[in-house]
């Protein structure tokens, strides 16, 4: 009998992982932005062209990496924001997989720029398909950049596969506004094909809401504040007289982290229990903080999933402080006048 298993190489493994980290570019939008806001940037730019498909750029002006590091970035399971399973419970990074800039580079060119603070020089690195192509001493400003061009040049399926430059650009911007809704303190610049999308300052939560949704928004919303052991609960319910057929606006942060959840939306909409006419959806902004060892983020790759401890006191918390909130703010039960 003859054996038949061999390792695979690195670069084909990168390009395996790459399929389930980087769907398309708003991914890369995602997993780069998340990388700048993790190195402590106060301001980051976000670039793209053609929606992302022939380049994405973050330039962030955080910590930056010593030369050693700009190079084992690329590396699968190179992380500075974990050293044991242990520290997974205690996570206060949006990372700690390693992973996303090895599946990056091991599907598009990729070209980085970073200087440390402290640092005289930085590093000018060029990576394709997971391959170093050239790295250099530069005169860099502080923190780094990663421009992320061609993104499945070399999976001519993946690159097929992806959809109008305005569906892909309306993901970038999906990626974009779960980031920076998430840190409004940080100041954030977004341009497509050389126009200006967004121009964010500095702000709070309720201001860089507004941002995004224009129109009448502040005053479509109420706030809702809860403080107890197993959660603090921030932000924003829609009035339920602005409530729309569909679903509005809807958003969940734990930790700083957009998440999705069927359950706790769920609870916001029993907290809606007989104020909304049929079919209508509330829009929402709900800001979770909760004791890091007290949730599980390590379930899906793009960790937009994170499994709670004690789920059902969550829900009853939430659902309550809503409650609450409409009924502070006078908040009466909508009349229909089409019955
Ligand atoms: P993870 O974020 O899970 O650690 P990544 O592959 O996204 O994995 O990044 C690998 C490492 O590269 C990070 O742990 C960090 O040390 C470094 N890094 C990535 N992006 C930046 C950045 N914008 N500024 C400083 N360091 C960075
Ligand atoms: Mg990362």
């Amino acid at each position: 009998m003859s054996s038949i298993i061999q390792l695979l190489p690195d670069h084909v493994a990168n390009q395996i992982a790459a399929g389930e980290v980087v769907q398309r570019p708003a991914s890369v939008v995602k997993e780069l932005l998340e990388n700048a806001v993790d190195a402590r940037a106060t301001d980051i730019k976000l670039i793209i062209k053609d929606a992302g498909k022939s380049l994405v750029q973050v330039i962030d002006n955080g910590l930056g990496m010593s030369v050693t590091d700009a190079r084992l970035c690329f590396e699968r399971h190179a992380t500075s924001k974990i050293r044991q399973a242990e520290d997974l419970f205690s996570l206060h990074t949006k990372g700690f997989r390693g992973e996303a800039l090895a599946s990056i580079a091991a599907i598009a060119h990729v070209e980085m720029k970073t200087k440390q603070d402290q640092q005289e020089l930085g590093t000018h690195l060029v990576i394709e398909g997971s391959k170093f192509v050239s790295q250099e001493v530069a005169v860099l400003p502080k923190g780094t950049s990663f421009a992320v061009k061609n993104l499945f040049y070399n999976i001519p399926a993946r690159r097929n596969f992806l959809k109008s430059d305005i569906v892909e650009f309306r993901h970038v911007v999906d990626e974009f506004q779960r980031v920076a809704l998430a840190h409004p303190q940080i100041h954030f610049t977004f341009y497509h094909n050389g126009s200006e999308m967004y121009n964010l300052p500095p702000s709070n939560s309720r201001q860089r809401i507004v941002n995004f949704f224009a129109g009448k928004t502040n005053e479509k919303l109420v706030p809702i504040q809860e403080a107890t052991e197993i959660v603090t609960i921030d932000g924003f319910v829609g009035k339920p007289e602005f409530a729309k057929k569909g679903r509005g606006e809807q958003f969940f942060f734990v930790n700083d982290r957009f998440i999705k959840s069927g359950y706790l939306h769920h609870a916001v909409m029993a907290a809606y229990d007989g104020i909304l006419k049929e079919g209508a959806q509330p829009s929402y902004f709900i800001y979770l903080t909760v004791p890091p060892n007290t949730i599980d983020i390590n379930i899906h790759p793009t960790k937009t999933e994170i499994k709670f401890d004690d789920e059902q006191a969550l829900y009853a918390i939430l659902r309550a402080s809503i409650k609450h909130s409409l009924g502070q703010f006078n908040v009466a039960p909508v009349l229909d006048f089409d019955r």
